[in-house]
């Protein structure tokens, strides 16, 4: 897949600061916030700040120290919103067509608040 990043793609405009966002935190290299559209009672989306497209795409190409951050923010995060000690959560990314990724920047979706379900449905 083609990690060509978009610059005017909507997270990159949060990024920005031309589109509100709803922060949940933020530190030097990532920024986590409410989803628009919540899936779940607890719907947060942890992305980059630098321009990566997928997972494979951060994974392959981000330096150690934004790799490292990202996750620790994402643990803050389940940590601060009660459900890393509590129910549980889901953690997912969506990549390409077939992920049916809508925002070609690098998210992870952190959900919970709820029985989420099976993770895919079957074909
Ligand atoms: P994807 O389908 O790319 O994995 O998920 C994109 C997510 O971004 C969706 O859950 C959608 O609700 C969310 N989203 C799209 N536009 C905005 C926005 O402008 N602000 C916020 N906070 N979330 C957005």
């Amino acid at each position: 897949m083609a990690h060509t990043y978009d610059p005017q793609n909507i997270f990159a405009r949060i990024l920005r600061g031309e589109i509100p966002n709803k922060t949940v935190l933020e530190t030097q290299h990532t920024l986590a916030f409410h989803d628009i559209n919540p899936a779940a009672p607890v719907h947060v989306l942890v992305i980059p700040k630098g321009p990566y497209v997928t997972f494979d795409h951060f994974a392959a190409d981000a330096s150690a120290e934004e790799i490292v951050d990202f996750h620790r923010t994402a643990a803050s995060v389940c940590a601060m919103l009660g459900i890393a000690a509590g129910d549980g959560y889901r953690a997912i990314t969506n990549a390409g067509v077939h992920g049916m990724q809508e925002v070609p920047h690098y998210h992870l979706h952190i959900l919970g608040g709820r029985v989420l379900g099976r993770l895919v449905e079957r074909a």
